[in-house]
């Protein structure tokens, strides 16, 4: 089965504009893009697109590579105190001289939509409910929910532990909940026996960002492959996994392009609805 999270994205955004329709007022996104790295403003436009699509206002700040940290946060301030403002997105990666762990605490944590406040990733870790979950993680859960495929009992290996992919997933999974209670192994570049381990896996999840990495002799026959990776190659888009090889092993896999991607952008809106509803509830 070809998980096609593309399809998915695509009804359950149809769904939030429906959602969407019945709020006082209508969501607000904001992006905030720094300097010009050109994969950063693909994604922003991406986002921007699917806003547009379900009828939610989104707007995009642009700045300068050399803004200095105390200007970009004064800029956050305005937006964390503007009330009409329900979602704040930072693209990242940042220019090297701002630290993005500094500039992420400085978001009010009701609007970081993208769930990288350490207040949000401790909720998260807590299996508390009133956070924001970041949206790749919630976008493979959704996925794999959505496609009926349960993972209370299985065994999910992660390969890459990343604070935005593999540690927020490993959180997500393991919850005591029955969209997760799954059996999590988090496995990085020190992991030993890495292919013994990902051969044991009932469900593999590949963000490392190596393209191919995964074979098929890293794979259990009947596994459910999940691929995260994005590598532009010579202008296409590559994953983690070689699919050729792994597909005929797999009782579901994720295509990229359109598999994990569509499903990050589909959350975010769904975290900046979360928001303006929660939002609304609160005037
Ligand atoms: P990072 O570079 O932040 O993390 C990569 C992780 O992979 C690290 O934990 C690293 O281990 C681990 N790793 C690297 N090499 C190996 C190896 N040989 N064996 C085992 N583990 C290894 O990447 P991100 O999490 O930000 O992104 C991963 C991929 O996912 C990228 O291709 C990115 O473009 C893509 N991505 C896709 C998204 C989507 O929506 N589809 C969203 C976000 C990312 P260690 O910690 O030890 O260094």
């Amino acid at each position: 089965m070809l998980l096609l999270g593309k399809n998915i994205a695509n009804s359950l955004l149809q769904t939030y504009q429906k959602t969407l329709l019945t709020l006082p007022r209508s969501p607000h996104l904001v992006a905030i893009l720094i300097g010009d790295h050109p994969a950063s403003h693909t994604y922003v436009a991406m986002k921007e697109k699917a806003c547009t699509q379900v009828g939610m206002r989104s707007s995009v700040i642009k700045l300068e590579a050399s803004i200095s940290l105390l200007t970009l946060l004064q800029r956050i301030d305005q937006l964390n105190e503007d009330p009409l403002v329900d979602g704040i997105l930072i693209q990242l990666p940042l220019p090297p001289h701002l630290d993005p762990t500094l500039v992420m605490q400085h978001l009010d944590p009701s609007k970081d939509v993208d769930g990288f406040h350490p207040l949000n990733m401790g909720k998260l870790l807590l299996g508390q409910s009133d956070g924001f979950v970041p949206c790749t993680p919630l976008g493979i859960q959704t996925l794999l929910n959505e496609s009926k495929i349960s993972l209370a009992g299985q065994h999910v290996v992660i390969v890459g532990r990343s604070s935005i992919v593999g540690k927020p997933l490993a959180a997500l999974l393991v919850q005591k909940h029955p969209q997760a209670n799954a059996t999590v192994t988090l496995a990085h570049s020190h992991s030993r026996n890495l292919f013994e381990l990902t051969a044991t896996a009932d469900v593999l999840v590949a963000a490392l960002g190596h393209p191919r990495f995964i074979k098929a002799h890293a794979v259990k026959q009947g596994a459910v492959v999940i691929d995260v990776g994005i590598t532009r190659e010579q202008g296409k888009l590559v994953g983690d996994v070689d699919f050729e090889e792994v597909a005929p092993k797999c009782r579901a896999i994720t295509p990229v392009p359109g598999g994990v991607g569509p499903m990050t952008v589909a959350m975010l809106v769904h975290n900046t609805l979360v928001s303006c509803q929660r939002r609304c509830k609160n005037y």
